[in-house]
């Protein structure tokens, strides 16, 4: 039997298929990458085949209180002993980098038309049939041990927060900068994810304009609480605390559920409980907490799905504070457990074989409690 739910935020409905899990060949062509790089750029001592370092946080230090090592060519080199996280720019970068003066024409064109309005998008169309635009951003690729590891979860508990507090500096950095409208932190582990290096890495990627699906969300967000009076997310906590059947994990901060419309298997959110827009200015007591707990839980996958690909992706408020008012950050980690096939391609409707109720279950098992509350 199968069961259709609403997914508010993103405005679709999902199919959950559970008799479609039982297929011979359901999860197992799934693979990670095994590509066995003879000379691996992130590796120790091979700091010159990357470019320059924007950030160097050093080794066995705490995350809140570590100084940062100077940055660039040479700091790289004098500090070749002692890295422990580095930020470094993407070599082949997904966008135009943004000029020293910040803004290309095109750019200062369409941005000062839109500049601090939410209700409009960032990109206008110039003409219905085929706009088109040269974007410029920032793409960054985070670098989360100089040792040749392929998990997060081989990472110490101090290691992986610093890595947390490496995304919170950079997404700060360039908030600030004048240019950017909206970024973005993300990890692809396994080919499947969309990684070509093994290496255990993250990016980040900041934009001159809003993404259409995130200015769609910011404005589901803002129509919610305009047609229902609340937050959408202080509603969804409420209603997940009372049924109790799709929460993984609940502190006094954070909360991790496998959402009730959940569109891929075993997708997890985790949200803060207090209304926070901007992840990068969550405090260091969050930070370390939600990087025990993303750690744990991709242990969990790795664990359960011993060769699956996954990703993550940290959604925070869009640079324009306007956009505060409804939106609140969020990790969301998910193993890429099926394909995107025909029926998706053609309705944009989702069909997930696990139900949100099962998937929450198994990972609640997994999670290991008492270490991530000890932290
Ligand atoms: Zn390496």
């Amino acid at each position: 039997m199968s069961e259709t739910r609403y997914d508010w935020l993103a405005d679709r409905w999902v199919i959950f298929a559970p008799n479609r899990s039982q297929r011979p060949d359901e999860f197992r062509h799934v693979h990670r990458s095994s590509s066995s790089e003879v000379e691996c750029p992130f590796c120790l001592g091979n700091e010159q085949l990357t470019p320059e370092s924007l950030l160097v946080l050093p080794r066995r230090s705490k995350a809140s209180t570590s100084p940062q090592l100077p940055t660039g060519r040479f700091a790289s080199q004098r500090s070749n002993r002692t890295w422990q996280v580095r930020v470094i720019p993407n070599k082949f970068p997904a966008l135009a980098p943004i000029s020293l003066s910040g803004l290309s024409d095109l750019d200062v064109g369409h941005l000062s038309e839109n500049h601090n309005d939410s209700k409009r998008p960032v990109l206008p169309m110039l003409d219905p049939l085929q706009s088109s635009y040269q974007l410029s951003g920032v793409h960054e690729v985070i670098v989360e041990t100089p040792k040749h590891l392929n998990s997060l979860t081989q990472l110490s508990p101090t290691q992986c927060k610093l890595v947390f507090e490496a995304y919170r500096q950079r997404l700060n950095h360039w908030r600030a900068h004048d240019a950017l409208r909206y970024g973005v932190v993300f990890k692809n582990v396994g080919s499947d994810a969309g990684a070509s290096l093994s290496h255990s890495h993250s990016q980040l990627i900041a934009t001159t304009f809003v993404p259409p699906e995130v200015f769609r969300c910011c404005q589901r967000l803002m129509q919610y609480r305009e047609s229902y009076g609340k937050d959408f997310f202080e509603d969804t906590i409420e209603k997940e605390t009372i049924a109790q059947k799709r929460i993984v994990y609940r502190s006094e901060r954070l909360i991790a559920i496998a959402p009730f419309a959940s569109h891929v298997p075993y997708l997890v959110q985790v949200l803060p409980i207090k209304d926070e827009p901007r992840f990068e200015e969550t405090s260091s007591q969050t930070l370390g907490e939600l990087a025990m707990l993303a750690r744990q839980m991709l242990a969990a996958i790795e664990k359960m799905f011993p060769s699956a690909a996954y990703n993550f992706v940290i959604h925070t408020s869009p640079f324009d504070p306007n956009w505060d008012q409804s939106f609140r950050w969020r990790l969301e980690i998910f193993p890429r457990l099926t394909k995107v096939a025909g029926f998706e391609w053609g309705s944009d409707c989702f069909i997930n074989p696990v139900i949100p109720e099962e998937a929450a279950a198994r990972m609640r098992e997994q999670l290991n409690l008492s270490t991530l509350l000890a932290n």
